[in-house]
């Protein structure tokens, strides 16, 4: 396959914005920067940050193992995501493939650039049904999304079902692994080597606990990455997210211990749910949240809500018919949960 003839031609042929800092990377302290048009009294922030987000990516690089230029940093997964449909699909004539339930930006994503979308439900185990999504392709079908762990539902796809998919389907596949760090699932992102079209995305928003940042990452062969990089906003990750970022990123330890507490918790969640009289099922989850099935689930979404607790209502989702989602919290907050659902 030939990544060359999936990017759209108007963006083959963009003369990309060239940045002060594009022109001219200086990595000495005592150059004088009259280039940009900036304020010179510093405070931090009075200089454009990197826009390749090199210090960030280098940190990335050691812990994920995988060398710089096969990243891609973004203003959140959001404009990561976004960043691949514009770079691939045209509008009013190419689509993309999802399989419901799933994260909803994938078809937002879609409906915003005018990209059709195939929706192939998962089965009722939430596993990609493999046959029926491949013969919904047709020459215009250029993304396939797969989120694993998924979202809603928390579990990770088959590895052999999602091998399938990669290696027959003749376009992108991107693989959403916002919740890979909570998975004892290997990441797809050891596999870029021996499949160009694939595309794994990741997010600091969730097991990094960086939400706040907005900081998402792609994943790719140099060849996509350099169409990606041709396309973002020079200046896509601010300099406040860039140092926070470099910051936790060196204390991963605590991010591992978190995770670790998060997961212990999640057991402890799923103990006490199934103690709950209206929870009829829950299911297996490989992330940090678990979906569970109730007897009225917009019912008992308001009656939180009315003792001060949020937490998603997803029954209108595909398969997920009064079906309620609880992040895992702090060992208090996973009480207050508990006991509010005992006594409503
Ligand atoms: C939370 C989440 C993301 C993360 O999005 P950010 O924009 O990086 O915060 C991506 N994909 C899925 C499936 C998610 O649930």
């Amino acid at each position: 396959m030939s990544i060359q003839n999936l990017i759209r031609p108007t963006i083959k042929a963009l003369k990309p914005y060239s940045s002060a800092r594009d022109e001219f990377q200086g990595n000495s302290d005592d150059m004088v920067f009259l280039d940009a048009n900036e304020n010179p009294f510093e405070n931090g922030v009075n200089r454009y940050p990197d826009p390749l987000q090199r210090t960030v990516k280098s940190l990335l690089s050691e812990l994920k193992e995988i060398p710089q230029s096969k990243m891609l940093l973004g203003n959140g997964s959001d404009e990561v995501l976004d960043l691949i449909f514009r770079a691939f699909c045209e509008p009013y004539q190419d689509n993309i493939i999802t399989l419901p339930p799933t994260y909803g930006m994938y078809s937002v994503l879609a409906n915003i650039n005018a990209i059709g979308i195939k929706s192939v439900p998962l089965d009722e185990n939430f596993e990609p049904k493999v046959d029926a999504i491949l013969q919904q392709v047709d020459g215009h079908s250029k993304l396939l999304f797969l989120c694993s762990p998924n979202n809603p539902t928390g579990n990770s796809f088959g590895t052999q079902a999602m091998k399938t998919l990669v290696e027959n389907f003749n376009g992108i596949v991107v693989i959403d692994e916002a919740y890979i760090d909570f998975s004892n699932a290997e990441s797809w992102v050891s596999q870029l080597e021996k499949y160009p079209n694939l595309i794994v995305t990741q997010t600091l928003s969730k097991a990094y606990g960086m939400a706040g940042i907005r900081l998402g990452i792609c994943y790719a062969s140099e060849e996509i990455i350099s169409v990606l990089n041709r396309i973002k906003p020079p200046y896509n990750v601010n300099e406040l997210t860039q140092q926070k970022a470099i910051s936790q990123l060196e204390q991963n330890e605590r991010t591992q211990q978190q995770v670790s507490d998060i997961l212990k918790e999640r057991d402890v969640l799923v103990d006490q749910l199934n103690s709950i009289t209206y929870v009829s099922k829950i299911y297996p989850s490989d992330a940090n949240f678990v979906l569970a099935k109730v007897d009225d689930a917009t019912k008992r979404y308001n009656q939180l809500i009315e003792h001060g607790i949020v937490i998603r209502n997803r029954t209108t989702q595909p398969g997920c018919e009064n079906c309620l989602r609880f992040t895992v919290g702090t060992p208090e907050e996973n009480k207050i949960l508990i006991d509010t659902l005992k006594s409503i």
